[in-house]
C-alpha cells in the first residue's frame, strides 16, 4: 500500500492507473477505523481496480467547541488496517495540504445543507462539500463510497456531484451495527456503560417508528415515545435520497446520529 500526503505525491500515484483505464474507487474518512469503514473499503475493493482510502479529520466540517480535538486519531493503526484490506493507496493529508494558508473557495450547499444536521452543526455541510470536492480533484474516482448512517451526507454529496455535474457516482452503503444494533461510530468509545445502554433506544425506537410507519402509523411520535428521558435533538421525516426518519441525540458528552429508510426493510 502507498501512502502519500500531499496532493502532488497522490495525483502522480494515481496517473499511470487511470491512463491504464483503471477505475479509483475512493473512501473518504476521518480515520479511526470500525466495520462501518471497512464495509466501504470492501465495497470499493470488489467493484474498483484501484482503492483509495483518505484519511483526514476535516476542520472545516467541525464547529466551535465541537469535538475537533478530542477527534480519535491513530493513523497507525490505521493505516495497517488498510493495507491489510488491500487498499492500494492512502492519502493522509496535513491540513495545510488541504487548506493552505490564503484557502478560501467553499461549496455552499443549499437548503439540504442547513436542516437537520445542518441546523444543529452550522457551516458543517459546507466543510463537507468542499473538502469531498478537493479530495474528488485530486484523486479523480469513478466511484465514492459513502455509508448510510451520515444519511444527510449522502444526500448532500450526491447533490454536489449531480449541481455540479461531477464525473463520479455516488455509493450509498449500507450502516453496520454492533450486535445491539448501535450504529458503529468513532465517537461510540466515549460511551460509559450506562450511556451505551441509553444509546441503544436510539435504533430501537427508529426500528419502531419505521414499523409504525408500514402500519399507517405516526412514525415520529412512536420513535419520540421510546426516546423519553433522553436528550433528543431532532426526530424527522426527510428525504435523504429517499424518505428517511432520522434522529440525532446527546447521551453524555456524544452525539449521536442514526437513521432509517422508511422504504427498505429496516436493518
Ligand atoms: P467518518 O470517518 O466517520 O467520516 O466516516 C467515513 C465514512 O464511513 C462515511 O461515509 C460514513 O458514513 C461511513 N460510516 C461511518 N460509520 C458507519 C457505519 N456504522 N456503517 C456504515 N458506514 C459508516
Amino acid at each position: 500500500m502507498k501512502l502519500t500526503r500531499t496532493v502532488a505525491e497522490t495525483r502522480e500515484a494515481l496517473e499511470a492507473p487511470r491512463d491504464a483505464g483503471e477505475r479509483i474507487g475512493l473512501v473518504p474518512t476521518m480515520g479511526a477505523f470500525h466495520e462501518g469503514h471497512l464495509s466501504l473499503i470492501r465495497a470499493a475493493r470488489a467493484e474498483s481496480e484501484r482503492a483509495v482510502v483518505s484519511l483526514f479529520v476535516n476542520p472545516t466540517q467541525f464547529g466551535t467547541g465541537e469535538d475537533l480535538d478530542r477527534y480519535p486519531r491513530d493513523e497507525a493503526r490505521d493505516a495497517a488496517v488498510a493495507e491489510a484490506e488491500g487498499v492500494d493507496l492512502l492519502f493522509a493529508p496535513s491540513a495545510a495540504e488541504i487548506y493552505p494558508p490564503g484557502f478560501d473557495t467553499w461549496i455552499e450547499v443549499g437548503e439540504l445543507g442547513e436542516i437537520l444536521e445542518g441546523a444543529a452543526r452550522p457551516g458543517h455541510f459546507r466543510g463537507v462539500a468542499t473538502v469531498c470536492c478537493k479530495l474528488f480533484e485530486v484523486i479523480q474516482p469513478a466511484l465514492a463510497y459513502f455509508g448510510r448512517k451520515d444519511a444527510q451526507q449522502v444526500a448532500v454529496v450526491k447533490q454536489v456531484v449531480r449541481d455540479l455535474a461531477l464525473p463520479l457516482e455516488i455509493r450509498a452503503m449500507p450502516t453496520v451495527r454492533d450486535g445491539g444494533g448501535l450504529a458503529l461510530s468513532s465517537r461510540n468509545r466515549y460511551l460509559s456503560a450506562v450511556d451505551r445502554e441509553e444509546a441503544l433506544k436510539l435504533p430501537l425506537a427508529l426500528a419502531a417508528g419505521v414499523k409504525a410507519y408500514r402500519d399507517g402509523r405516526d412514525a415520529v411520535s412512536v420513535a419520540c415515545e421510546l426516546l423519553k428521558g433522553i436528550d433528543v435533538d431532532y426526530v424527522t421525516i426527510a428525504d435523504l435520497d429517499g424518505p428517511t426518519l432520522a434522529a440525532a441525540v446527546r447521551i453524555g458528552s456524544v452525539r449521536l446520529i442514526d437513521n432509517l429508510r422508511l422504504e427498505e426493510e429496516a436493518t
